[in-house]
């Protein structure tokens, strides 16, 4: 055998072997990838959604209202907008309902409205939403943080640009990268009992003493048989056009949604 022919069959044999060991370990990379698939989320097509707006003007909550009815309706979903906390005290449509959407900043809701919406969520309906409209709503009402998972207290810095690290692998966040934002870094209270999947990191620009310390960004909770959750960004909704954000957006309704 010449010497470039007996090269060519060492090659050869060597790619055999390559290419035979490599074969189980690409089909278990599949696997995985399937099983955090954001496909695997439920659909929203037919589900019936809520979305409750109003509170504090800042936070345009008229405009984040528009933005979600938008995203909601592309998937399919039969939305209804309410500007009245009281629509929490109608038992017959709220137990129609698949998902709450709440944006409603600081305010007050009083004991029947919260009642309503505590009893929906822990018979079922999702709830979920974004920044102050959801994790600052309601102050005084510990009924209300009960159920969240987190409750603003500061924006250190006010207006910064940072980056949202994702955690994990959950459906809601499968396919999506770390990335850049512009808008307030919520330093919130958080329960334990969530699970966090996505984070950020403060600095000790605006305040030293919390130099390092690493904050959820969006996270999913359980209240009852009800599914929450929640992404901290969003001051200015214009925020949900960037990709990453939209993405863990509308698959966070997915998820939570009945
Ligand atoms: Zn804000």
């Amino acid at each position: 055998m010449r010497s470039s022919n007996k090269y060519l069959l060492i090659a050869f044999i060597f790619l055999a072997l390559l290419v035979f060991a490599c074969t189980p370990q690409d089909s278990s990379r599949i696997e995985l990838a399937a099983s955090v698939n954001p496909e695997a989320l439920p659909s929203l097509k037919d589900k019936n959604i809520l979305i409750v707006y109003g509170g504090w003007p800042g936070h345009k909550p008229e405009l984040f209202a528009e933005k979600a009815k938008t995203l909601l309706a592309a998937q399919g979903a039969n939305v209804t907008l309410s500007e009245s906390l009281d629509i929490y005290k109608d038992a017959t449509t709220m137990s129609k309902m698949d998902l709450i959407v709440q944006s409603f900043t600081m305010d007050k809701i009083d004991n029947d409205q919260i009642k309503g919406l505590v009893k929906a969520v822990k018979n079922g309906v999702g709830f979920a939403g974004a920044h102050g409209g959801f994790c600052d709503s309601f102050r005084d009402n510990t009924e209300y943080q009960y159920m969240t998972g987190a409750q603003f207290v500061a924006h250190p810095g006010g207006q910064l640009e940072y980056r949202v690290n994702i955690k994990g692998d959950h459906p809601i966040t499968s396919g999506v990268n770390d990335f850049t934002t512009t808008t307030e870094q919520y330093y919130l209270h958080v329960d334990p009992n969530i699970e966090v999947l996505a984070t950020t990191t403060f600095n000790d620009k605006a305040d030293e003493w919390i130099d390092g310390v690493v904050m959820p960004v969006a996270w999913t909770k359980t209240f009852g048989k009800g599914r929450v959750f929640c992404i901290a960004l969003g001051h200015d909704p214009a925020e949900f056009d960037q990709p990453e954000a939209k993405q863990i957006l509308v698959n966070g309704f997915k998820w939570a949604a009945r």
